[in-house]
């Protein structure tokens, strides 16, 4: 059987679909889905990939009889340069501007919140324009800065120990307010340039393909961000045809997994998609995957983090020729979970290195600042009082 028939059988058939799990190609003009590239009548550019963008715009300047290189110069101001506003857009006459602006729109996403942690973690709380609230968290460590990005609003996984799994599924994110999140940050005084991305904030981006295809084009291409497709991981529960669309793409984007447990009995218990995607066949898709694959697994103490754990995950992660990263349990997420404890991390590692796995223990960012999946958001709701009270 050939390895696109093994992923058809694990299209959307259970309580996981959603119009949102398709991997639909949009319409065959190659375009993000018509609706979302507009807000009102206007054409929303941050929806389009800067090739897209770029000949949308040039087309409509070169019915207003504008010279050609007006066009790049617009393109400029979406991701390399950007601009809050076409008003913002100064090297462009304002005339120019005005048209612009009756025919696109670039939306912004409100900063609802920016916290600080003291290890320089730095949190933002972004309120979208139907209300709600997305994370992105910035993570410097040396010369680096990585962005952890939100991908859907919400997340329709349920894992037992993820705040944004407990607050269930409220929507998709469409590639502008993925990619958004960077713009913004670019848009800061002083601006945050990340070198590295990765899609490990609220939401399960191979569940929203639709937008993730064209926002790693966005964060890649060098009218757009211009990261390093090695500076680009996307994060998965393990959804097969999201894996086979990613290994389809030509840049060398990576992968990381999050198996959380070595069996399926205790995965199921962890992560219910589990039932949906078995873990033999996500080893089976990492180890198709043309580029080394990470395996994240959530140390849970007394859960999934004795010793035969470790055995096992370092088979698997053998037979892959997986990298292993070790993530501490973040306080704050959900259920009963406690985080293991350092002698229980120390065997775990040493038995995964004596299996020839390559491995990393994670340090803890932003502890003071809830910065792990879903919990800024959490705490907001938490910290708002109740609709009528004084
Ligand atoms: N849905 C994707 C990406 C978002 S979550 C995925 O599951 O991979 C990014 C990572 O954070 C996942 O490995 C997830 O299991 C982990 N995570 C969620 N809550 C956590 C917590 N409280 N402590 C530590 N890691 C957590």
């Amino acid at each position: 059987m050939s390895s696109e028939q093994d992923y058809v059988k694990y299209m959307p058939h259970n309580g996981f679909d959603d119009e949102s799990a398709t991997l639909s190609e949009g319409p065959p003009d190659g375009r993000v889905h018509d609706e979302s590239r507009t807000i009102g009548p206007r054409t929303n550019l941050l929806n389009l990939t800067p090739s897209q963008a770029l000949e949308t715009v040039a087309g409509f300047l070169a019915e207003c009889g504008e010279p050609a290189y007006r066009a790049r110069q617009v393109l400029r101001h979406l991701w390399t340069k950007p601009a809050g506003s076409f008003d913002d857009m100064t090297d462009i006459p304002r005339e120019v501007r005005q048209r612009l602006a009756g025919q696109f729109s670039i939306p912004r996403l409100a900063v609802d919140m920016d916290v600080q942690s003291s290890d320089g973690t730095r949190k933002f709380l972004f309120r979208l324009a139907d209300g709600q609230a997305i994370e992105t968290v910035a993570i410097p460590d040396g010369k680096r800065l990585t962005l952890c990005i939100s991908s859907q609003a919400g997340c329709a996984l349920q894992c037992a120990f993820c705040a944004t799994g407990a607050m269930g599924f409220a929507r998709n994110l469409e590639a502008f307010e993925i990619a958004g999140q960077v713009r913004e940050l670019a848009l800061l005084d002083p601006p945050l340039q990340p070198t590295n991305i990765v899609f490990m904030g609220m939401g399960e981006p191979l569940m929203n393909w639709k937008a993730v295809d064209p926002t790693l084009t966005i964060l890649n291409h060098p009218d757009g961000f211009g990261i390093g497709a090695r500076h680009i991981t996307v994060s998965t529960v393990g959804v097969l045809p999201g894996i086979l669309a990613l290994s389809k793409r030509p840049e060398q984007f990576r992968l990381a997994i999050s198996i959380h447990a070595p069996t399926d009995d205790l995965r199921r218990t962890l992560m219910p998609v589990n039932v949906k995607y078995p873990l033999a066949d996500v080893i089976e898709a990492a180890r198709r995957f043309d580029r080394r694959v990470t395996f994240e697994y959530v140390l849970l103490g007394g859960v999934n983090d004795a010793v035969e754990h470790a055995m096992a995950l370092g088979r698997l992660a053998r037979g892959c020729g997986a990298f292993v990263n070790l993530i501490p349990l973040h306080p704050g997420g959900t259920g009963n979970f406690k985080p293991s404890v350092p002698a229980s991390v120390r065997s775990f590692t040493t038995e995964l290195r004596r299996a020839g796995v390559e491995v990393a223990v994670r340090k803890s960012r932003g502890l003071d600042i809830a910065a792990a999946c879903g919990q800024l958001r959490v705490e907001r709701l938490r910290r708002r009082p109740p609709v009528g009270a004084n």
